[in-house]
C-alpha cells in the first residue's frame, strides 16, 4: 500500500490559516498539484525561499531532452548544471540502479560494501593522486579538502615546519554554500547574509601572478583554484599563474587544491581540467557527474597529505553509500566504453568553432571561452544576456546565464553536431532580433533589453 503523497500534500497545505491557503478542496488540489502553478503555489507556501525557480515543471528526460507535464520538449544544453553527463534515461544508470537498488542502498560507513574502493581506485587513476574520501556534494568535498589542509598543516608544524592555517582563493571563485566553502566564494552575496563564515581566508586577482606571490607566504595553508571557473563565467587560469600556485606551494608544503566540481569527469574531454595544464594538484575535489545524478562528491588527494587524517577525524552517514558508487562505477564504464572524452573533445571543439563564427557575425558577444563542453559566451550587457536566456527558453533550449553577462552551456557529454546546430541557429535567430528591436528604439542605448 503506497501513500498518496499528493493527497497528503494537499490536505497540508489546505490546512494553512486563512489567506494565505492554497484555495480548494483536498480532493481537487489533489489532482491539479499535478500543474506546474498549483505545485507553485504549495512550493511558496511549503519551501524556504532558496531558489528563484522557473516556472518549468519537468517531469521526464531521455537522451539530451527534457519533456514537461505536458510533453513538451526541450533541448537540455545545461545538464542540471553539469550533472547529468551521460544524459537522461541512461541504460547504464538504470540498470546499475535497479541492480543495486535491489541489492543494498545503505549500510552507513562503519561497514564495508563493495562500492567504494571500485570507485576510489577509478578516481585515483584520473586524478594521478592516492586516497580518497567520499561526500554526497561539492560543497561537502570542498570541506574535507579545506579541513584536511588545516590538518595537514597541523601535522607540519608539529614537525617542526613553519605553515600557517590561511587559505589563498581566487576571484570570481565559487567552492559552495557550506561555511568553509562559502567562506572560499568570491561574491559577498553569497558569504555577507551569513558572517562571520570561517575566517582566514584572503582573495587573489584572478590571473594575477604578482597579487599571488604578495598574498603567498608561510602562513597559507592551501590554495584552492579552478582550473576553469564555472560560476565565475567559464574563465580558464592561466598557465603562468597555475605554474607559480604550484611553484609556491611546494616552495612550503602547502597544498594545491583543485576544485574540478564542474570542470571534472571529463567536461573538458580529460578527466580533469588541470590535465591541459600539465600541472598537478595535491588535492582534488569532484562532484556533480560523478554518479550520473544521484548526489555524490569525492575529495582525493596525495598520500603525503592523508597522512594527516585518521579514524574517527572526519566523516558522513551517507556518503559513498552502495547505490551511489554503483552508479559512479556505471558513469566511469561508459565514459570509456563509449569514448565519451574523445567525443567530448570533438563536439565541443565544433560547438566552440560554431560560437566563434557566431561571434563574428554579432558584435554583442564580446569573448568566447571554454573547453569541450564546458563553453560560454560573454555579452555586452547583463540585459541582453537576459533577454536572450528568456527567448532560448521560448524556443525550448535550456542555458544558463552566470556572472551576469555570461551565458553558460554545460550539456550532457552525449551531446551530437545536431543538437549544436540547434543551439546555435536559435541563438543566431535571437541575437538577431534583438539587435534589430535595439537599432529600432534608438533612445533605449545599446542593448538595454531589460523587462
Ligand atoms: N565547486 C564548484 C566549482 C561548483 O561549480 C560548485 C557548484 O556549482 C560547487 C563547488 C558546489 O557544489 P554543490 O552544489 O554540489 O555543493
Amino acid at each position: 500500500m503506497g501513500i498518496d503523497a499528493k493527497a497528503l500534500v494537499s490536505e497540508r497545505v489546505t490546512q494553512g490559516s486563512g489567506a494565505s491557503k492554497v484555495e480548494a478542496g483536498a480532493e481537487s488540489l489533489s489532482s491539479e498539484l499535478c500543474a506546474l502553478s498549483s505545485i507553485q503555489a504549495a512550493e511558496a507556501k511549503l519551501l524556504l525561499g532558496t531558489y528563484d525557480r522557473y516556472p518549468l515543471l519537468f517531469t521526464e528526460g531521455s537522451g539530451v531532452y527534457l519533456r514537461t507535464e505536458n510533453g513538451t520538449r526541450y533541448l537540455d544544453l545545461l545538464s542540471g548544471i553539469g550533472v547529468n553527463a551521460l544524459g537522461y534515461g541512461h541504460p547504464a544508470i538504470e540498470q546499475a540502479i535497479v541492480e543495486q537498488s535491489r541489492k543494498l542502498l545503505h549500510t552507513s560507513n562503519l561497514f564495508f560494501h563493495e562500492g567504494q574502493a571500485a570507485v576510489a581506485l577509478r578516481l585515483t587513476e584520473a586524478t594521478g593522486l592516492d586516497r580518497v574520501f567520499f561526500s554526497n556534494s561539492g560543497a561537502e568535498a570542498n570541506e574535507a579538502a579545506l579541513k584536511l589542509a588545516r590538518a595537514y598543516a597541523k601535522l607540519k608544524r608539529s614537525e617542526g615546519a613553519p605553515l600557517g592555517t590561511k587559505f589563498l582563493a581566487l576571484e570570481n571563485s565559487f567552492h559552495g554554500r557550506t561555511m568553509g566553502a562559502v567562506a572560499a566564494t568570491w561574491k559577498d552575496k553569497y558569504r555577507e547574509p551569513f558572517d562571520p563564515v570561517m575566517p582566514g581566508v584572503e582573495f587573489v586577482r584572478f590571473n594575477d601572478v604578482d597579487d599571488l606571490k604578495a598574498k603567498f607566504s608561510s602562513d597559507v595553508c592551501a590554495i584552492l583554484v579552478e582550473a576553469i571557473q564555472g560560476e565565475g563565467g567559464i574563465r580558464p587560469i592561466s598557465q603562468e599563474f597555475f605554474q607559480a600556485a604550484r611553484d609556491l606551494t611546494r616552495s612550503t608544503g602547502a597544498l594545491l587544491i583543485a576544485d574540478e566540481i564542474q570542470s571534472g569527469m571529463g567536461r573538458t574531454g580529460r578527466w580533469c581540467a588541470y590535465q591541459h595544464y600539465g600541472i598537478q594538484p595535491d588535492v582534488v575535489t569532484l562532484a556533480k557527474p560523478l554518479a550520473g545524478g544521484i548526489p555524490l562528491g569525492a575529495m582525493v588527494c596525495s598520500e603525503e597529505a592523508a597522512r594527516a587524517i585518521h579514524a574517527g577525524m572526519h566523516g558522513t552517514t551517507f556518503g559513498g553509500g552502495p547505490l551511489a558508487c554503483a552508479v559512479a562505477l556505471a558513469v566511469f564504464e561508459t565514459i570509456e566504453r563509449e569514448h565519451l572524452l574523445d567525443h567530448v573533445t570533438a563536439v565541443g571543439t565544433y560547438f566552440h568553432e560554431q560560437l566563434n563564427a557566431l561571434a563574428t557575425n554579432h558584435s554583442a558577444i564580446v569573448d568566447v571561452r571554454g573547453v569541450g563542453l564546458m563553453l560560454a559566451i560573454e555579452l555586452d550587457s547583463a540585459d541582453l544576456a537576459k533577454s536572450v536566456l528568456r527567448e532560448m527558453m521560448k524556443r525550448r533550449i535550456l542555458i544558463n546565464r552566470t556572472s551576469e553577462t555570461v551565458l553558460r552551456f554545460l550539456p550532457p557529454f552525449i551531446l551530437q553536431k545536431e543538437h549544436v546546430d540547434e543551439g546555435i541557429a536559435a541563438l543566431n535567430q535571437i541575437l538577431s532580433e534583438q539587435t534589430a528591436v535595439a537599432a529600432a528604439a534608438p533612445s533605449s542605448g545599446g542593448h538595454n533589453l531589460g523587462q
